[in-house]
Protein backbone atom coordinates (compact mmCIF):
# COMPACT_ATOMS: atom_id res chain seq x y z
CA UNK A 1 0.00 0.00 0.00
CA UNK A 2 1.37 3.33 -1.04
CA UNK A 3 1.85 5.90 1.83
CA UNK A 4 1.40 9.65 1.60
CA UNK A 5 4.70 11.69 2.86
CA UNK A 6 4.48 13.63 5.64
CA UNK A 7 5.85 16.97 6.26
CA UNK A 8 8.39 16.84 9.15
CA UNK A 9 6.94 18.47 12.15
CA UNK A 10 10.07 19.68 13.73
CA UNK A 11 12.91 21.75 13.06
CA UNK A 12 16.48 20.36 13.57
CA UNK A 13 19.06 21.62 16.08
CA UNK A 14 21.27 24.66 15.01
CA UNK A 15 25.28 24.39 15.55
CA UNK A 16 26.22 26.24 18.16
CA UNK A 17 28.43 28.15 15.91
CA UNK A 18 25.62 29.20 14.47
CA UNK A 19 23.87 30.07 17.69
CA UNK A 20 26.68 32.30 18.59
CA UNK A 21 26.86 34.21 15.38
CA UNK A 22 22.85 34.41 15.34
CA UNK A 23 22.50 36.08 18.92
CA UNK A 24 25.42 38.72 17.44
CA UNK A 25 23.15 39.60 14.91
CA UNK A 26 20.24 40.18 16.85
CA UNK A 27 22.76 41.93 18.98
CA UNK A 28 23.90 44.18 16.27
CA UNK A 29 19.63 44.36 15.45
CA UNK A 30 18.80 45.70 19.18
CA UNK A 31 21.79 47.03 20.37
CA UNK A 32 19.71 48.75 23.95
CA UNK A 33 17.44 45.92 24.06
CA UNK A 34 15.74 46.23 27.60
CA UNK A 35 12.34 45.34 28.75
CA UNK A 36 9.39 47.64 27.65
CA UNK A 37 7.76 47.53 31.00
CA UNK A 38 8.19 51.08 32.84
CA UNK A 39 9.36 50.57 36.00
CA UNK A 40 11.91 52.82 38.73
CA UNK A 41 12.89 50.02 41.37
CA UNK A 42 13.00 46.12 42.09
CA UNK A 43 9.40 46.29 43.56
CA UNK A 44 7.72 48.02 40.72
CA UNK A 45 9.48 45.66 37.93
CA UNK A 46 8.38 42.45 40.17
CA UNK A 47 4.89 44.00 40.78
CA UNK A 48 4.88 44.77 36.53
CA UNK A 49 5.61 41.21 35.34
CA UNK A 50 3.43 40.11 37.44
CA UNK A 51 0.59 41.97 35.67
CA UNK A 52 2.25 41.67 32.30
CA UNK A 53 0.93 37.89 32.26
CA UNK A 54 -1.17 36.88 29.35
CA UNK A 55 -1.00 41.08 29.06
CA UNK A 56 0.86 43.06 26.83
CA UNK A 57 3.66 45.58 28.43
CA UNK A 58 1.93 48.52 26.52
CA UNK A 59 -1.44 48.12 28.54
CA UNK A 60 0.66 47.15 31.69
CA UNK A 61 2.51 50.36 31.62
CA UNK A 62 -0.83 52.11 30.87
CA UNK A 63 -2.24 50.88 34.07
CA UNK A 64 0.81 51.01 36.33
CA UNK A 65 1.32 54.93 35.84
CA UNK A 66 -0.96 56.28 37.84
CA UNK A 67 -0.74 53.29 40.29
CA UNK A 68 3.11 53.84 41.18
CA UNK A 69 2.51 57.30 41.48
CA UNK A 70 0.49 55.99 44.57
CA UNK A 71 2.52 53.40 45.74
CA UNK A 72 5.98 53.26 44.58
CA UNK A 73 6.49 50.63 47.58
CA UNK A 74 5.48 47.71 48.94
CA UNK A 75 3.99 49.84 51.95
CA UNK A 76 1.54 52.26 50.07
CA UNK A 77 0.83 49.61 47.83
CA UNK A 78 -0.21 47.37 50.66
CA UNK A 79 -2.40 50.09 52.30
CA UNK A 80 -4.09 50.16 48.98
CA UNK A 81 -5.56 47.09 48.99
CA UNK A 82 -7.08 44.66 46.69
CA UNK A 83 -9.99 46.50 45.79
CA UNK A 84 -7.79 49.82 45.60
CA UNK A 85 -5.40 48.01 43.62
CA UNK A 86 -7.81 46.54 41.05
CA UNK A 87 -9.25 50.18 40.92
CA UNK A 88 -5.95 50.83 38.83
CA UNK A 89 -5.92 47.50 37.02
CA UNK A 90 -9.22 47.02 35.54
CA UNK A 91 -7.81 47.69 32.06
CA UNK A 92 -5.40 44.44 32.05
CA UNK A 93 -6.59 41.00 31.94
CA UNK A 94 -7.23 38.64 34.69
CA UNK A 95 -7.30 42.19 37.04
CA UNK A 96 -9.18 40.75 39.59
CA UNK A 97 -6.64 38.09 39.80
CA UNK A 98 -3.83 40.02 40.13
CA UNK A 99 -5.32 42.77 42.33
CA UNK A 100 -5.51 39.73 44.86
CA UNK A 101 -2.31 38.53 44.40
CA UNK A 102 -0.54 41.94 44.22
CA UNK A 103 -2.00 42.72 47.68
CA UNK A 104 -1.00 39.77 49.25
CA UNK A 105 2.47 39.41 47.34
CA UNK A 106 3.23 43.46 49.13
CA UNK A 107 1.97 41.89 52.65
CA UNK A 108 4.81 38.63 51.97
CA UNK A 109 7.33 41.43 50.70
CA UNK A 110 6.73 43.18 54.10
CA UNK A 111 6.40 40.30 56.85
CA UNK A 112 9.13 38.25 55.52
CA UNK A 113 11.17 40.40 53.32
CA UNK A 114 11.75 43.83 54.94
CA UNK A 115 10.11 45.54 52.07
CA UNK A 116 12.77 44.14 49.70
CA UNK A 117 12.44 42.06 46.50
CA UNK A 118 14.27 38.82 47.32
CA UNK A 119 16.96 37.91 45.01
CA UNK A 120 17.17 34.43 44.96
CA UNK A 121 14.87 31.96 42.96
CA UNK A 122 12.91 30.16 45.99
CA UNK A 123 11.57 33.26 48.07
CA UNK A 124 11.06 34.99 44.77
CA UNK A 125 8.51 31.74 43.96
CA UNK A 126 6.99 31.62 47.08
CA UNK A 127 5.63 35.21 46.63
CA UNK A 128 1.69 35.30 45.20
CA UNK A 129 1.32 35.58 41.48
CA UNK A 130 5.31 34.74 41.07
CA UNK A 131 6.06 31.80 39.04
CA UNK A 132 9.78 30.15 37.43
CA UNK A 133 8.97 32.87 34.36
CA UNK A 134 8.82 35.56 36.68
CA UNK A 135 11.17 34.89 39.13
CA UNK A 136 13.53 34.53 36.01
CA UNK A 137 12.43 37.99 34.12
CA UNK A 138 13.12 39.90 38.09
CA UNK A 139 16.48 37.90 38.39
CA UNK A 140 17.89 38.72 35.34
CA UNK A 141 17.06 42.42 35.31
CA UNK A 142 17.15 43.52 38.42
CA UNK A 143 19.77 40.59 39.87
CA UNK A 144 21.65 40.33 36.61
CA UNK A 145 21.71 36.36 36.81
CA UNK A 146 21.64 34.97 33.64
CA UNK A 147 18.26 33.64 33.64
CA UNK A 148 16.30 32.50 30.94
CA UNK A 149 12.68 33.55 31.19
CA UNK A 150 10.54 31.59 27.88
CA UNK A 151 7.45 33.67 26.75
CA UNK A 152 5.14 32.71 24.18
CA UNK A 153 7.69 34.41 21.82
CA UNK A 154 10.77 32.96 23.14
CA UNK A 155 9.14 29.04 22.78
CA UNK A 156 7.69 29.72 19.70
CA UNK A 157 12.11 30.97 18.34
CA UNK A 158 13.44 28.20 19.87
CA UNK A 159 11.55 25.46 18.40
CA UNK A 160 11.21 27.45 14.96
CA UNK A 161 14.17 28.60 14.13
CA UNK A 162 16.35 25.22 16.15
CA UNK A 163 17.90 27.23 18.32
CA UNK A 164 16.46 25.41 21.13
CA UNK A 165 14.02 22.97 20.14
CA UNK A 166 11.96 21.64 23.19
CA UNK A 167 8.16 20.23 24.06
CA UNK A 168 7.61 22.10 26.82
CA UNK A 169 8.87 26.03 27.94
CA UNK A 170 10.58 23.98 30.90
CA UNK A 171 12.82 22.32 28.01
CA UNK A 172 13.17 25.15 25.78
CA UNK A 173 14.42 27.17 29.07
CA UNK A 174 17.25 24.44 29.57
CA UNK A 175 18.12 24.04 26.30
CA UNK A 176 18.77 28.08 25.80
CA UNK A 177 20.43 28.11 28.93
CA UNK A 178 23.38 25.10 27.85
CA UNK A 179 23.08 26.34 23.92
CA UNK A 180 23.87 30.11 24.46
CA UNK A 181 27.34 31.42 25.46
CA UNK A 182 27.38 32.32 29.04
CA UNK A 183 28.10 36.16 28.26
CA UNK A 184 25.35 36.39 25.98
CA UNK A 185 22.90 34.80 28.42
CA UNK A 186 21.33 38.09 29.81
CA UNK A 187 21.11 39.95 26.64
CA UNK A 188 19.23 37.47 25.05
CA UNK A 189 16.70 37.34 26.60
CA UNK A 190 15.50 41.08 25.46
CA UNK A 191 16.96 40.04 21.81
CA UNK A 192 15.03 37.06 21.66
CA UNK A 193 11.57 38.68 23.13
CA UNK A 194 12.04 41.92 21.04
CA UNK A 195 12.87 39.61 17.67
CA UNK A 196 10.05 36.90 18.61
CA UNK A 197 7.65 40.01 19.80
CA UNK A 198 8.51 42.40 15.85
CA UNK A 199 9.93 40.27 13.38
CA UNK A 200 9.09 36.84 13.98
CA UNK A 201 5.23 37.04 14.59
CA UNK A 202 3.86 33.84 15.45
CA UNK A 203 1.22 33.91 12.01
CA UNK A 204 3.55 35.99 9.99
CA UNK A 205 7.23 35.90 10.34
CA UNK A 206 8.38 38.51 8.57
CA UNK A 207 11.55 36.51 6.82
CA UNK A 208 12.25 39.09 4.19
CA UNK A 209 13.63 41.65 6.64
CA UNK A 210 14.81 39.33 9.13
CA UNK A 211 18.21 39.70 10.42
CA UNK A 212 19.34 35.98 11.28
CA UNK A 213 17.16 34.58 8.64
CA UNK A 214 20.78 32.59 7.36
CA UNK A 215 21.45 30.75 10.09
CA UNK A 216 17.66 30.35 11.14
CA UNK A 217 16.53 26.57 10.08
CA UNK A 218 12.61 27.47 9.54
CA UNK A 219 12.01 25.58 6.42
CA UNK A 220 8.70 27.83 5.27
CA UNK A 221 10.56 30.94 5.24
CA UNK A 222 7.96 33.98 4.72
CA UNK A 223 9.99 35.64 1.76
CA UNK A 224 7.75 38.35 0.47
CA UNK A 225 6.56 41.29 2.03
CA UNK A 226 2.82 41.82 2.05
CA UNK A 227 2.35 44.26 -1.04
CA UNK A 228 2.15 47.93 -0.12
CA UNK A 229 -1.26 49.42 -0.73
CA UNK A 230 -1.10 51.65 -4.03
CA UNK A 231 -3.21 54.29 -4.81
CA UNK A 232 -4.27 54.70 -7.94
S1 LIG B 1 13.96 33.79 9.10
FE1 LIG B 1 11.77 33.95 9.53
S2 LIG B 1 11.30 32.18 10.81
FE2 LIG B 1 13.52 32.50 10.88
S3 LIG B 1 13.90 33.80 12.67
FE3 LIG B 1 13.71 35.12 10.90
S4 LIG B 1 11.54 35.73 10.89
FE4 LIG B 1 11.73 33.91 12.18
Amino acid sequence: MATSRTKPTTTPKMSLKAVRAFLNALDKAHPDARSELIYHNHFELLVSVVLSAQATDVSVNKATRALYEKAPDPASMAALGEDGIAHYIRTIGLWRSKAHNVALLCQQLLEKHNGHVPNNREALEALPGVGRKTANVVLNIAFDQPTMAVDTHIFRLGNRTGLAPGKTVRAVEDALIARIPKEMLRPAHHWLILHGRYVCKARTPECWRCPVTEWCLYKEKNKIPPKSKTTP
